[in-house]
C-alpha cells in the first residue's frame, strides 16, 4: 500500500516483487499510486509542512532519532529483507539498514544545530541576521542498489530542516520502502508530511517531477534520467540536487602495497555486486606493479563466491534484474569486440537456486577510449589500464565525463597529497576504496556525476533550506 496524505492506500494496480537470488520467492506484490492520488497527497504534504515546520525543535528531534534508533536495532530485520530483494549480501544488506539509522540520529542531532550568522549592515544602526528556512514540499526519487540508505540520506535531512516530502522509491525494491515508511508514519508528525508514492518512473515519477506543487526535487539514479527531471524541473523552476553514475578509477602505483591495492579492488569493483555509483571500474595500474597485481587480482576474482544472498559464506550476490543481467553481459560482449581480453569470469551462472547471477568479470589490455572505460556499467566487471607512470596515471583517471570519486594506492606522500588535490572528482580516497563514505561530511561529484549542493553532512543544509536575510533597524534608545 502506499501512504496518500497519511493514509495507507491500495493502488489503481499492483506489481510483484521476486527475489532476484531466487526466482521462485515472492516478496510480494506492491500497490502502484494512481495520479490522483498523487495530486491528492501533494496538497496535503503543503499543509503538513507548515504545521512540522512550527514544531519545537526538540519535537523534531525526538522523531528523527526515534526512525534512527528503530532503524538501528531492527537492522538485522530489515537488512535481511533488504537483500532478499536487492540481492547484496547479508552483511551488506544489515549494514545498510544500521547506517540508514545513522542518518537518522545524525540529522536528528542537526535539529539543534541550526544556527545562522548576524552581521552589522553597512549602514548605521542597522543589524542584518541571515536564517534558513525550509524548502516547503520536497519529491524524493531513490534508486535500487542501496534502497534504504540513499532514500535515508535524502529524507533525513528533508525533515531535519522542517520539509514535507513525498517519495517516489525505485519499483525493484519496494519492500523496504514500505518497511521505511511504516516507522516513519508512526511517528508524532503530521498527517500528511511524508507520502509514498510507488509507481513506475516514467509514470508517477514524471508526474512528480512536472508538479508546480513541490519545490525541490533531490535525484539518484541513471544521467538520461537525470537529464530528463532536471528538464522538467526548470519550467517551474524547482530546485534539484542530483547524483548519478559514474566511473571510479583507482590508480595503484608501482610502490603500493600489492596486497592492499588487490584487496581494495576487488571491494570496490564487486561489492554489491558492482552495482555502486562508486564502483572502481577502471583499475589505473603502473607497469611496474601490474603484473603481480593482475595475477593476484584474476586469483581473487576466481575465487569470489558467488551465491544467494542470504546464504553464509556469500560474497557477492546475484544482479538486481534479468534486464541488468542482459546489460551487463552485452558489456562483456563489446569489450571483446573492442579488443580488450576477459581474464576471467562475465559469464552467467546456474546455481541451485534460479537466480540473476554471474560471475565477477576482469578485462586486461584496456585502453580508456573504449567504451567498456567510457559507460558506467553499473555490473561486477573492471578493467585494468596499464600506465607508464603517475603522471599518466592522473591524467587516465581524470579523463572521463563523470567525477564521483577516485582513489590512489601508493606509499608516496608526495604522490598520494598530489593526487588528493588534482584528481578531479567529488570524492578523493588515500589506500583506502573508492566506495564507502561517512554520513556527516559532503558526498557528491563533478561533471556528469552531480548537479546542484551536495548532499549529506552540513552540506545538505544547502539544499534542503532557503535563506532570509533580514535587516533590523532598533531605533534610538
Ligand atoms: P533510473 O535512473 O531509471 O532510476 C532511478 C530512479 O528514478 C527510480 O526510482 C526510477 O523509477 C526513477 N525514474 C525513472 N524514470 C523517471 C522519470 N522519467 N521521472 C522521474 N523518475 C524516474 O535507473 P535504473 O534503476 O533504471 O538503472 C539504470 C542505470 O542507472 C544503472 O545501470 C546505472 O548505470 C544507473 N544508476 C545509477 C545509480 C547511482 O547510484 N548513481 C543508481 C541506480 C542506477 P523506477 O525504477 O521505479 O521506474
Amino acid at each position: 500500500m502506499n501512504l496518500i496524505a497519511g493514509d495507507w492506500l491500495a493502488g489503481e494496480s499492483e506489481i510483484e516483487n521476486r527475489n532476484p537470488s531466487d526466482l521462485s520467492d515472492l516478496i510480494g506484490v506492491y500497490a502502484q499510486a494512481s495520479r490522483d492520488q498523487l495530486e491528492a497527497t501533494l496538497d496535503q504534504a503543503r499543509q503538513a509542512q507548515r504545521e512540522w515546520a512550527a514544531y519545537g525543535l526538540e519535537r523534531k528531534q525526538a522523531v528523527l532519532m526515534s526512525i534512527g534508533n528503530e532503524l538501528m536495532a531492527r537492522a538485522e530485520e530489515l537488512g535481511t529483507l533488504l537483500s532478499r530483494e536487492e540481492g547484496k549480501p547479508l552483511a551488506e544488506g544489515k549494514g545498510e539498514v544500521y547506517r540508514a539509522g545513522q542518518f537518522f540520529t545524525y540529522y536528528a542531532a542537526e535539529c539543534l544545530r541550526q544556527i545562522g550568522e548576524n552581521a552589522d549592515s553597512v549602514r548605521p544602526d542597522i543589524e542584518v541576521d541571515v536564517r534558513r528556512e525550509p524548502i516547503g514540499v520536497v519529491a524524493i526519487i531513490s534508486p535500487w542498489n542501496f534502497p534504504t540508505a540513499t532514500a535515508s540520506w535524502k529524507i533525513a535531512p528533508a525533515l531535519c530542516y522542517g520539509n514535507a516530502v513525498v517519495w517516489k522509491p525505485a519499483n525493484m525494491t519496494p519492500a523496504s520502502a514500505c518497511a521505511l515508511t511504516e516507522i516513519i508514519a508512526r511517528q508524532d508528525i503530521p498527517k500528511g508530511l511524508f507520502s509514498l508514492v510507488m509507481g513506475s518512473g516514467s509514470n508517477i515519477g514524471q508526474r512528480l517531477v512536472e508538479s508546480p506543487k513541490i519545490d525541490a526535487i533531490s535525484f539518484t539514479g541513471s544521467v538520461p534520467v537525470g537529464k530528463g527531471i532536471a528538464a522538467s524541473a526548470i519550467q517551474n523552476f524547482t530546485k534539484v540536487q542530483m547524483e548519478m553514475g559514474s566511473k571510479n578509477a583507482l590508480a595503484v602505483m608501482e610502490d603500493a602495497d600489492l596486497d592492499l591495492a588487490v584487496t581494495l579492488a576487488l571491494g570496490g569493483a564487486f561489492g554489491g555486486t558492482g552495482q555502486k555509483c562508486t564502483a572502481s571500474s577502471r583499475l589505473v595500474v603502473h607497469e611496474a606493479i601490474h603484473d603481480a597485481f593482475v595475477e593476484k587480482l584474476v586469483a581473487g576474482a576466481k575465487a569470489m563466491k558467488v551465491g544467494h544472498a542470504l546464504e553464509e559464506g556469500t560474497q557477492m550476490g546475484p544482479v538486481v534484474s534479468a534486464q541488468q543481467l542482459a546489460e551487463n553481459l552485452a558489456y562483456v560482449e563489446l569489450g571483446e569486440s573492442e579488443g580488450a581480453e576477459l581474464a576471467c569470469g562475465g559469464e552467467r551462472l546456474a546455481l541451485a537456486h534460479e537466480g540473476y547471477y554471474m560471475s565477477p568479470g576482469v578485462f586486461l589490455n584496456t585502453r580508456n577510449d573504449m567504451r567498456i572505460n567510457r559507460e558506467e556499467m553499473f555490473a561486477p566487471l573492471t578493467s585494468v589500464i596499464k600506465v607508464a607512470g603517475y603522471d599518466e596515471a592522473l591524467s587516465v583517471v581524470n579523463d572521463t565525463a563523470f567525477g564521483l570519486t577516485s582513489g590512489i594506492v601508493t606509499k608516496s606522500l608526495a604522490k598520494a597529497t598530489h593526487f588528493r588535490r588534482n584528481a578531479r572528482t567529488g570524492v578523493v580516497t588515500v589506500n583506502l576504496p573508492t566506495a564507502g563514505t561517512d554520513y556527516h561530511v559532503p558526498f557528491g561529484g563533478r561533471g556528469d556525476s552531480s548537479y546542484g549542493p551536495r548532499e549529506q553532512g552540513k552540506a545538505a543544509a544547502e539544499f534542503y533550506t532557503t535563506v532570509k536575510t533580514a535587516y533590523i533597524s532598533a531605533g534610538p534608545v
